[in-house]
């Protein structure tokens, strides 16, 4: 995960010239909500709903080694959706069986995956692109949820919305 809105806004900034850039718009959430949203169902099927208070993103923040959610089900479900081995077999079955949206959700989902392999540094899961055929991790060199990062990434993404909308006039 980069924060949601922030995977959006640059799956439109990188396709907006398409006229599909909301199929790769919705594409680029996908990772995220595979594994959030049973999560989220979960926890509050079970009356778990107040772990997510006590959840914690980073590695070193969970010092006491609090064991939530993440690490069964929503742990799984996090590395298969954030796959580039699973993701990519997905991309490839559509290429077969719905050509029309294998693009985009090609575009929308690699987006996604290479920006959260890189910006996961310290984070509770980590990035394990290989899954589940390896658990080699990639480290990456900053959280996204480091306040460097975040006033970066919108700096950008202010700078991007500013060139695409420059462009139009
Ligand atoms: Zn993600």
């Amino acid at each position: 995960m980069v924060d949601l809105i922030s995977h959006a806004l640059w799956a439109f900034a990188f396709f907006h010239n398409l006229s599909n850039a909301w199929l790769y718009v919705l594409f680029t959430l996908l990772p995220d909500l595979l594994w959030g949203v049973p999560s989220f169902a979960f926890l509050i099927s079970t009356g778990r709903l107040g772990e997510l208070r006590k959840a914690r993103w980073r590695r070193s923040q969970n010092k006491d080694g609090v064991k939530d959610f993440r690490s069964d089900l929503g742990g799984k479900l996090y590395h298969l959706s954030h796959s580039w081995i699973a993701m990519g077999f997905v991309g490839a079955l559509l290429f077969i069986f719905i050509p029309s949206i294998a693009l985009p959700f090609i575009g929308g989902v690699f987006l996604h995956l290479a920006f959260d392999l890189f910006l996961h540094k310290d984070s509770v899961f980590g990035q394990m692109p290989l899954y589940p055929l390896s658990s080699f991790r990639v480290e990456g060199f900053i959280h996204w949820s480091d306040r460097r990062l975040i006033i970066l990434n919108y700096a950008l993404l202010t700078l991007a919305y500013f060139i695409i909308i420059a462009g139009r006039l």
